[in-house]
């Protein structure tokens, strides 16, 4: 529950969303355009023979003399506005000055009498099987696009694997989508290279063709170490944003309005994003200053968790978002000690760990249907099996009032 009030009203938001659909619309009719800027102090301005510094320097002129004299319009702002960008040679100022000109078009614009309803997340498929897991909703992760049509549990599947293929798999059981957010700051250090357009048209393409889809994970920006600061942890090369938590809480929640705007009948999950239990409450309450409220949300995920796995700080982060109001979490990535730790503080988890653990035995299992392999981190049949004993370890898991008494002293919550 927050108090936080929005920075600006539901119908920016809404025009913003109507902005990013005639941007849809120009690209659709134009295609890409890619031009030079052509803009500068020095440059003539057709029908005006004059430099646009000058223009400039006479729109604001102009502006100054009506306000004085009571007689001001929106005219004599968006002239301003323009004339200053269209005077700007230096890219960082040039794109500060168009930002003005959206932000006064926005502003002088009448608010439309039949505005359209702010986006709503799409609704996820109800479609769970049977109560396997104590409750949890437990999406086992996989590599292998083949396991959509075979493995018939619900499955938790990155965007990574499947952008390059032509054709892709119908699913016989339900499943939620990765982003790829990690490899993809890992690599790259920005989202750069993902356009939200493109992952949209992708995501909607997964619904339609493979189906059963619950829900997508946005863009995010995760907030480990490694990601930020970069360099070789764990054996990998980490690009790193060089960015701070603050600023990769802002572009995630900027990242959430983008893929709202984009196709707001998709299930976008929001993702809180930090490293201590007080970044994640700032983070939702970054949220709410956008007219997002997280506690409203059917599903919100908790990131960066999975280098914390079974310690103490990843309870008590779940426990604050929790606490924050936030009725359904999901953790993402859990291993399998985590996952027996936490498991009683979330709704809702995916992991991977079974291919991990298949890889650590090192060879096939005595039941392997291709014993001639290195060993089964790919197979459909050690997945199952992990899977099933991951059920039953948690099917008796603890209800939440019961785990909340010890760690950080919180009281159990209402
Ligand atoms: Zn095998």
């Amino acid at each position: 529950m927050t108090t936080t009030q929005p920075i600006a009203p539901h119908s920016t938001f809404a025009v913003l969303a109507e902005v990013a659909g005639r941007r849809v619309r120009q690209d659709d009719t134009f295609g890409e355009q890619n031009h030079p800027d052509g803009t500068g102090p020095e440059v003539t301005l057709t029908g005006l023979s004059r430099l646009a510094a000058d223009a400039a320097h006479t729109a604001r002129f102009t502006t100054e003399m009506a306000r004085a004299e009571d007689r001001l319009t929106w005219l004599h702002i968006l002239r301003e506005e323009v004339y200053e960008a269209l005077a700007e040679a230096v890219p960082t100022d040039l794109r500060d000055e168009l930002l003005d000109v959206a932000a006064t078009a926005w502003s002088g614009s009448r608010p439309s009498t039949a505005a359209p309803p702010l986006p709503t997340w799409g609704e996820p498929v109800d479609v769970w099987p049977d109560d396997e897991f104590g409750g949890l909703d437990f999406l086992t992760g996989t590599h292998e696009v083949i396991h959509l049509e075979q493995a018939g549990v619900p499955l938790f599947v990155s965007d990574t694997r499947l952008r390059h293929r032509k054709t892709l798999p119908r699913a016989i059981a339900p499943v939620a989508y990765d982003s790829g957010g990690f490899t993809q700051l890992q690599k790259h250090g920005d989202w750069d290279s993902v356009p939200a357009r493109a992952y949209v048209a992708r995501v909607r393409r997964y619904r339609d063709e493979i189906g059963h889809m619950l829900w997508a994970s946005p863009q995010d920006w995760m907030c480990e170490d490694a990601i930020i600061r970069g360099g070789w942890h764990g054996g990998k090369w980490f690009h790193g944003t060089k960015l701070s938590v603050a600023r990769h809480q802002f572009l995630t929640v900027v990242n959430a309005i983008e893929l709202r705007s984009l196709a707001p009948e998709l299930p976008w999950r929001l993702v809180l994003q930090g490293r201590t239990p007080d970044d994640y409450c700032r983070h939702a309450d970054l949220y709410a200053r956008f007219g997002i409220d997280v506690t409203a949300e059917p599903l919100v995920c908790v990131g960066s968790v999975c280098r914390l796995q079974s310690t103490a700080l990843a309870g008590q982060i779940l426990r604050a978002v929790r606490r924050y109001g936030v009725p359904r979490i999901h953790g993402f990535g859990f291993k399998t000690l985590g996952l027996i730790k936490h498991h009683a503080y979330i709704d809702s988890a995916d992991s991977l760990a079974w291919s991990d653990d298949a890889r650590r035995l090192g060879h096939p299992t005595r039941d392997c249907p291709r014993p001639h392999v290195k060993n089964c981190a790919n197979h459909l049949h050690y997945l199952l099996s992990w899977r099933a004993a991951m059920a039953e370890k948690l099917r008796h898991r603890l209800p939440e009032q019961t785990a909340l008494w010890d760690e950080d002293g919180g009281p159990a919550a209402a």
